[in-house]
């Protein structure tokens, strides 16, 4: 009897298995599709200098719009991780960012634009090399973009990425360490690549008022960059509230819902033109 339904146990979970593995397969096909044939945009989000209420740039953020509704991009991500289509979205999403990001420049907007890309990325040697071909096609210079990676904690060859990120940064190109204060990105990684720029992990953010583990830990960061000449960004910044204590605190930039959604291209153009620093500024003193 107990025999007869472990083994049953057993047959029902390879074929949970073998039909998720059917469907990661199906969805990599469809994500190989969805790269050649453009069916990916970029949204912008963006971020905000909480010290003179300037908008600084947006950072892309992948969009998958299909017919039965829209795919997150970490579904993508995570079908992704370990294939070569890693390599495949991260080109797709660079060149098309600096498309963009040359229209924006066509309307005054100023950056720095950011993306985002996976570590194994930047382990690729041919990176340097196609960044500054994209960045030529475009027509603009690499201090207009900004690179964010993600899960630093799973770079195979420190050496190697160093190496790779020295030569992008000589074509003026900024990095950031993303989700930083998880355990994808700690401070191991940030004192063994040449970073410019923290992402705090919107998880301490959101928090930022109501547990004193989240203040002490974003404190900590702060201080941390201060001592590195880095600046540091504020993700998931949903209230004016915090903006205006991480303005306090002396955190240089903020992201979040609550000062502006990432929307489609043409909705960023119009909203960076409507932006209203010293609103933002008024609006912040009165919350905090
Ligand atoms: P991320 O790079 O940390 O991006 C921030 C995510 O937080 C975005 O989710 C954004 O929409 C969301 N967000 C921004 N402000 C708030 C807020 O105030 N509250 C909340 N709850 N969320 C906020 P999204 O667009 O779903 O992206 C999720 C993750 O997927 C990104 O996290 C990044 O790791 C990855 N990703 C997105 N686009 C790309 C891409 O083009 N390439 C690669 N390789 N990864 C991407
Ligand atoms: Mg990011
Ligand atoms: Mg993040
Ligand atoms: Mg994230």
């Amino acid at each position: 009897e107990a025999k007869e339904s472990g083994k049953s146990r057993i047959c029902y979970f390879d074929a949970k298995r073998h039909q998720s593995n059917r469907s990661r397969n199906q969805l990599l096909v469809d994500i190989e599709k969805a790269i050649e044939n453009d069916e990916f945009i970029l949204h912008f989000q963006p971020r905000i200098c909480l010290r003179d209420g300037s908008l600084s740039g947006a950072e892309a953020l992948l969009r998958w719009f299909r017919p039965d509704g829209p795919t997150p991009p970490v579904e993508v991500i995570t079908a992704i991780r370990g294939t070569s289509l890693e390599w495949e979205l991260d080109t797709w999403v660079m060149k098309e960012a600096l498309a963009q990001v040359r229209r924006f420049r066509a309307y005054g907007l100023q950056g720095p634009f950011s993306l985002n890309v996976m570590p194994s990325t930047i382990e690729n040697r041919e990176l340097p090399s196609l960044l500054k071909q994209f960045l030529d096609d475009a027509s603009i210079s690499g201090e207009n973009l900004e690179i964010e990676v993600l899960e630093v904690s799973s770079i195979r060859d420190f050496d190697q990425a160093n190496e790779i990120l020295r030569v992008c940064k000589e074509l003026g190109i900024r990095f950031s360490l993303d989700d930083f204060g998880t355990g994808y990105a700690s401070l191991t990684y940030f004192h063994s690549l040449p970073v410019d720029k923290l992402k705090i992990d919107q998880l301490f953010i959101r928090t930022l008022l109501s547990d004193g583990g989240s203040l002490a830990l974003v404190k900590s960061i702060l201080a941390i960059s201060d001592a590195n000449d880095c600046f540091v960004v504020a993700e998931g910044v949903e209230s004016y509230s915090i903006a205006s204590a991480l303005r306090h605190l002396g955190c240089d930039y903020g992201q979040g819902f609550g000062l502006a959604k990432p929307m489609a291209s043409d909705d960023y153009i119009a909203w960076a033109h409507n932006w209203d620093a010293q609103v933002f500024l008024d609006r912040m003193a009165a919350s905090g």
